[in-house]
């Protein structure tokens, strides 16, 4: 009897230790050489183990067909707008943690707490070292200035980075401003738009246009490539972070981010995952495996990235850039970018 009573009691202890431990499985539409580093040591810290189902596209539905019986805890993504069609299709629980509210500024999450930011990208101006002068450019509505005709590369617009860019415009200057903006930037293109972010430096260095508009951490992988011929490219321009003047709104970032699942059966785990991106040890290899900027406030940039210029961020809530998306995806196709 005794025997039985001390093999239910280990028993019991394994399976609460399970519990308090689980299993956390992510849905994730960042790059597992991007996310391995950080489960690795989540693991290692907490015991809890990882597993990953990795995609490009259509993870939200099959989360949303999966319903109740989804196996997923955490969502992880990039880009406002597609953590934003997670909060429309429901499929994100809100979270209560007091970690969270301390680490991510209120304009990096949702109001209700389903997602939050967990770093920072800057869609910033690139332009050739040799043919714009220091100063010529300093914000993204010089780019309409018809004295860059035919000098200016874009990737298409309804790409989400510009989508997002531009319904940043759209807040900042009203729509009419806006589509403006955006009819006058298409006439300057020396060129059908095409290609992704690095494509952009790639056109420059070949002396096809002379500016361009890319995320921050494209320069990043540019600049430490592989491949001499891409750090070549990145040798041929200059950044420029956009709307720094004084009394000006900062430079658009968008968001990597996440949050849990609706129907996690692990929310605890889940959210413990989700608390421990947001700390600082997390926050700066975001910055050196990827370089992007932390969005916890008292943590600092990595060295590599301040080189590279101090720049303010535009502080609006980053929900009301996802919220407009369908706007500024009509401007985009009018305009014809
Ligand atoms: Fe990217």
């Amino acid at each position: 009897m005794r025997k039985y009573i001390i093999a239910t009691c280990i028993f019991l202890m394994m399976l609460s230790s399970q519990l308090i431990s689980g299993e956390v499985n992510i849905y994730s539409h960042r790059q597992p050489f991007l996310i391995n580093p950080f489960l690795n040591k989540f693991t290692e810290e907490t015991g809890i183990k990882t597993n990953v189902v990795y995609a490009t596209k259509g993870l939200a539905q099959r989360l949303k067909a999966e319903g109740k019986n989804s196996p997923a805890d955490v969502i992880l993504t990039v880009d406002i707008g597609r953590l934003y069609i997670y909060d429309d299709l429901d499929l994100l629980a809100k979270i209560e943690s007091k970690i969270l509210d301390e680490n991510i500024p209120d304009h990096l999450k949702s109001l209700d707490n389903k997602w939050f930011a967990l770093s920072k990208r800057s869609r910033i101006i690139v332009v050739s070292n040799k043919r714009v002068k220091v100063g010529e450019i300093s914000k993204i509505e010089d780019l309409a200035d018809q004295k860059w005709k035919g000098r200016i590369c874009s990737r298409p617009g309804s790409h989400v980075y510009n989508r997002a860019l531009m319904a940043s415009l759209i807040l900042a200057l009203g729509e009419d401003r806006a589509e403006k903006w955006a009819r006058k930037f298409v006439s300057n293109l020396a060129r059908r738009p095409q290609g992704n972010d690095r494509a952009q430096v790639k056109a420059i260095y070949e002396g096809q246009c002379d500016i361009s508009i890319i995320n921050n951490y494209y320069f990043g992988k540019l600049k430490y490539s592989d491949d001499l011929k891409q750090r070549k490219w990145a040798d041929a321009v200059r950044l420029i972070f956009p709307n720094q003047e004084k009394g000006d709104r900062g430079a658009h970032i968008n968001i990597s981010g996440g949050g849990v699942a609706k129907y996690s059966k692990n929310k605890d785990a889940a959210i413990s995952l989700i608390e421990f991106l947001s700390k600082d040890a997390s926050q700066k290899m975001y910055g050196a495996i990827n370089f992007e900027y932390p969005v916890n406030p008292r943590v600092e940039t990595t060295d590599e990235l301040k080189s590279w210029g101090s720049f303010r961020s535009d502080k609006v809530r980053i929900s009301e850039i996802a919220k407009i998306t369908q706007k500024a995806q009509k401007i985009i196709d009018r305009s014809g970018w």
